[in-house]
């Protein structure tokens, strides 16, 4: 009998995932179908002149053991001295076992680094704790008369909240007041989503921003002046450092995880193909047959037994041969993307430093959220501090300057030389570096970023029950199920869909349950935290 064969659109996270666990646990023969030539999706890792750029910073952290313990299997966590290093993220814990013969970053490339998690808002052209405390340095920052308008706008939330909360605006002045919304949350996640936050559904916060609120960080505060913590002991001497956030970080940055997990595919015996965009879905009553795609070496036919896509929904749904019915295509339409560029500056010193007992340093960010209104820069990533290894003379520093857009729209059109006089010339404005520092530069387009939950999403079911019709069928990823994914869940939505076929099973609903938690990635350890947007 012919072996069977598995075709999946995108060599993303979720796509090599799927190509991994079906090499390696089915006799089902995997076939990659990938677009552009890069492994990794928006998880690959760019390499310009010997500097390497991650498009938006991936953080390696994940509540599933299964997951790290994939990542760990594939790249093993660097040797620390310390045998169960503990990585540590937004409150979560995770036990990270080194093994014994663990590898020294110095010497080998294939390992991933145990890194600090320190970002910060940037604001008033000052630095504010991110997640956001209300420490003396903030209150000191922030100004009496700020803080004043804070305080009463506050609590006339409280007393008078606004009672029909439909909008994420709303969302966020019922729980902070006007003021202190305008001041940590309002400009950065506008220039995320690019639209006012009344016009985002509410939804998006709750789903975000849950488990926030004010009292949690004024008694986080209050509880760290009196030396106790949340969970009603006496905090230890040595309690600060077990509480520092650690993340998981391949040495050559993300890309080199899916580089490794492609070379393993296909020494196992799965194919991936570059350079091909699936363009057309062939299917017969209730079962995908075949995909087409095209490239520079013309067009080809893939037939398959299973099919797994993490193209975005709506490119899907347009490739489909068989017409969904108007409702179906109405909202799929009308989903709606965020775009991104990122700059790459490669500058001499920075104008900021951090003041150690040995003199002036880089600072420890790895990302900086820009708050600042009058610039339109979004975020601003460090890479020196994501891994040293990925910048090629530690003696410079190595920036990303993150802005986020619409395909076609002012800033995605700019030249390249254009957006770079335009990053160069707000990270001066905003006091960060001096223009004559800059050595070097480049500039990486994204599309399709981030999935919004904004358009027609309110109507997504319609979709949903439209395309799990097609049993063998399998939408997995943050595009290809329109969710607002990180590797993980990307990752386990593949695994879900492996597990799936090896059970018999054809009901999709666990693929669409990832994610979907009330605590996940969320703020737990009682401060505020930012819209952020991975
Ligand atoms: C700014 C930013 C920061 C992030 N930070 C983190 C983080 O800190 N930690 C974390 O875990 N995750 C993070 N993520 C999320 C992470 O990038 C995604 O979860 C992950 O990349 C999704 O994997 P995927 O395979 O579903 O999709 P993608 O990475 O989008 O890959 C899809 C692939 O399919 C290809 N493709 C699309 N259409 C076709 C077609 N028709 N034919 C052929 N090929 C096609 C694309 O070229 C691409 O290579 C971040 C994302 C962003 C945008």
């Amino acid at each position: 009998m012919d072996q069977q064969r598995a075709i999946i659109i995108g060599a993303g996270p979720a796509g090599l995932t799927a190509a991994y666990e079906l090499v390696t646990r089915t006799g089902i023969k995997p076939i990659v179908i990938e677009k552009s030539d890069a492994m990794g999706g928006i998880a690959r890792t760019v390499n310009y002149r010997g500097n390497r750029i991650d498009i938006g910073g991936h953080r390696f952290f994940s509540k599933s053991d299964r997951v790290i313990d994939w990542w760990l299997n594939i790249m093993p966590a660097q040797a620390g001295g310390n045998p169960h290093q503990a990585i540590a993220y937004h409150g979560m814990h995770r036990a990270v076992a080194a093994r014994a013969a663990a590898p020294d970053p110095e010497r080998e490339d294939l390992v991933m680094l145990v890194r600090p998690r320190k970002s910060r808002i940037y604001y008033l052209r000052r630095f504010f704790d991110y997640p956001v405390t209300l420490s003396r340095d903030t209150i000191a920052k922030l100004g009496a008369w700020r803080l004043l308008r804070i305080a009463l706008s506050y609590f006339r939330s409280v007393l008078l909240p606004i009672r029909d909360e439909r909008t994420l605006e709303e969302f966020f002045i019922n729980r902070f007041g006007r003021e202190l919304y305008k001041t940590f949350f309002q400009s950065y996640t506008e220039k995320v989503w690019g639209v006012a936050c009344s016009s985002i559904n509410s939804d998006w916060g709750r789903q975000r921003i849950k488990g926030l609120s004010i009292w949690r960080t004024i008694r986080h505060a209050i509880g760290k002046l009196i030396g106790f913590n949340g969970s009603g002991e006496v905090r230890q001497k040595n309690t600060e450092t077990s509480l520092i956030e650690q993340f998981l970080y391949p040495k050559l940055g993300p890309g080199q995880m899916w580089e490794e997990v492609a070379r393993r595919i296909k020494e196992k015996g799965g194919e991936i193909l570059t350079g091909y965009t699936v363009d057309r879905v062939n299917s017969n009553g209730k079962r995908v047959i075949s995909v087409e795609a095209s490239g520079d070496k013309g067009r080809r036919v893939f037939e398959g037994d299973y099919f797994f896509s993490t193209a975005p929904i709506q490119e899907l749904m347009r490739s489909l041969d068989a017409t969904p019915p108007a409702n179906v295509l109405e909202v799929s339409e009308g989903l709606v993307y965020r775009d991104f560029v990122t700059v790459g500056l490669l500058v001499r010193t920075l104008k900021i430093h951090d003041e150690t007992p040995d003199g002036k340093k880089l600072i420890s960010d790895n990302w900086i959220y820009i708050q600042e209104p009058d610039v339109l820069l979004g975020r601003l990533q460090l890479f020196n501090n994501w891994s040293p290894y990925l910048v090629q003379d530690p003696g410079t520093v190595w920036l990303g300057l993150e802005y986020f857009c619409d395909e076609g729209d002012g800033i995605w059109s700019l030249a390249d030389g254009e957006m770079v006089a335009l990053a160069k010339e707000e990270l001066s404005r905003i006091g960060i570096i001096e223009e004559t520092e800059v050595l070097d530069a480049t500039v990486i387009r994204m599309e399709k970023t981030y999935p919004a939950y904004f358009g027609t999403y309110d109507r997504f079911q319609e979709i949903r029950e439209y395309i799990d019709r097609y049993e063998n069928l399998f939408l997995v990823g943050r595009n290809g199920m329109h969710r607002y994914n990180n590797q993980d869940h990307s990752m386990l939505t593949a695994m879900m869909a492996v597990d799936n076929i090896i059970a018999g099973v054809t009901d999709k609903s666990n693929l669409w349950s990832v994610n979907t938690e009330e605590d996940y990635l969320e703020e737990k350890n009682g401060s505020g935290s930012q819209s952020s947007a991975n």
